[in-house]
């Protein structure tokens, strides 16, 4: 995409949103950096139902962002990711670096899970539909200390981040982010495969988790916590459409979620194994997921606002795989990812390892080994939004303004009406 066509989307965005933004203010920014081309259409998240309605959300490119100064999210996030004051500046990428066994960073998750543990099942991708929902919310201590978390979101993290542009001009940094949606009725998969694959590359990612997916897989979602390569980012509780439902439950969608993840948190952390591995090992787990991403990819200014006033920053995405589709072939979705990213520095990726994605594990080593060659670098999104400046629209969409429109007749509460 141009900065012409970038620019004339924005307008569209504004006004289609209705904020006192004036066009004659472009939102300044250097929006290229995240208009990878355009890959394939379909949308992709989650979780919903059945057949071909799968395709839930994601989408592509971005427009603009919005005008503030930068404010340093370094900081902030050094601080939401609970480094103190250790934490090194810059953009934190170690990693691509196989992490041996037994050694530091992965110290937690080798002492709680063997190999075979983690390597999982192929049957774990299995979905169940049709389950009675299961509405009983986390602990209340959970739910209360998840309240006052995290600081209210800076302003420079608000909106609808697309991509990153890095402030190191050298940096090409890529943030997979994998969905594990599941709505009320479903008890959705995981992707072992998918996870071993990342695994067995050293690739860092980001796993946009749903509470009730927190719940009923907790022993998977444990291992993802405690895997130093991996970050953990907030999906709602039940794949609601936060567009659409009243705001007491928008804020409940995402407090729950937090609150789950803490519950599970301290299960790992009274273990005797992660006893045994050591406070430091334990507090390389992230004390809360920092990060956020809207179910189908839909928003309003007031589901943008709780999010934000819960200190989340909403992470869309500047390359759609089409992961849900059976038709996107692992070299598909391969060739989406390395067109998605040609000349862009701070991409992020959206596709699925809730049973949802069907080719997904199989392209990765048909695009990873890749863009290492051309020095891109895997990260995760909080990694990704501490390098630079967040390119953000005020609107919520998969590839264009408007584009996901449909979802709003189809699901509420995460489930079909
Ligand atoms: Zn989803």
């Amino acid at each position: 995409m141009t900065p012409a066509r970038a620019h004339v989307l924005l307008v569209v965005v504004v006004a289609g949103f209705g904020a006192p933004v004036s066009a004659a203010q472009p939102l300044a920014l250097k929006a290229p950096a995240a208009l990878p081309q355009t890959p394939p259409a379909q949308p992709a998240d989650t979780g919903p139902a059945s057949g071909s309605a799968d395709r839930l959300l994601p989408p592509q490119d971005a427009p603009t962002q919005s005008a503030e100064a930068t404010p340093g999210p370094a900081q902030l996030l050094d601080l939401l990711l609970n480094r103190g004051s250790s934490a090194k500046p810059g953009p934190a990428v170690d990693h691509q670096e196989p992490i041996p066994d037994g050694n530091d960073p992965a110290t937690l998750r080798n002492a709680c899970w063997t190999p075979a543990q983690l390597a999982g099942s192929p049957t774990d991708r299995t979905i169940q539909r049709g389950l009675k929902p299961d509405r009983t919310p986390p602990p209340a201590w959970a739910i209360r200390a998840a309240e006052t978390a995290l600081p209210p979101l800076a302003h420079g993290l608000k909106g609808s981040i697309r991509s990153v542009e890095p402030a190191d001009p050298q940096a090409r940094l890529v943030a997979l982010t994998f969905d594990l949606c599941e709505q009320a009725g479903e008890r959705a998969g995981y992707d072992a495969e998918l996870v071993d694959a990342l695994r067995a590359q050293g690739v860092k990612a980001t796993f946009m988790a749903g509470g009730k997916w927190l719940r009923t897989h907790p022993e998977q979602a444990m291992q993802l916590m405690a895997d130093p390569r991996f970050e953990i980012g907030n999906h709602s509780w039940t794949h609601a459409n936060l567009r659409v439902v009243e705001d007491r439950e928008v804020r409940e969608q995402i407090l729950w979620t937090q609150a789950e993840y803490q519950v599970l948190r301290r299960e790992l952390a009274e273990r005797p194994c992660a006893q045994a591995a050591g406070a430091a090992a334990m507090s390389r787990v992230p004390a809360w997921p920092v990060v956020f991403r809207f179910p189908y990819g839909t928003c309003n200014q007031g589901s943008l606002d709780a999010a934000a006033a819960l200190g989340l920053p909403a992470i869309q995405w500047s390359i759609v795989t089409g992961d849900p589709d059976k038709g996107q072939s692992a070299a598909a979705i391969a060739r989406a990812v390395l067109a998605g990213v040609k000349g862009h520095r701070g991409a992020i990726v959206v596709a699925h390892a809730n049973g949802r994605g069907w080719n997904t594990a199989r392209a990765l080593p048909l695009f990873v080994p890749e863009l290492l060659k051309q020095g891109y670098r895997f990260v995760t999104v909080s990694e990704l939004l501490s390098a630079g400046r967040p390119v953000a629209v005020e609107e919520c969409y998969e590839e264009r303004p408007g584009d996901n429109r449909r979802y709003d007749a189809l699901f509420g509460r995460g489930s079909k009406r």
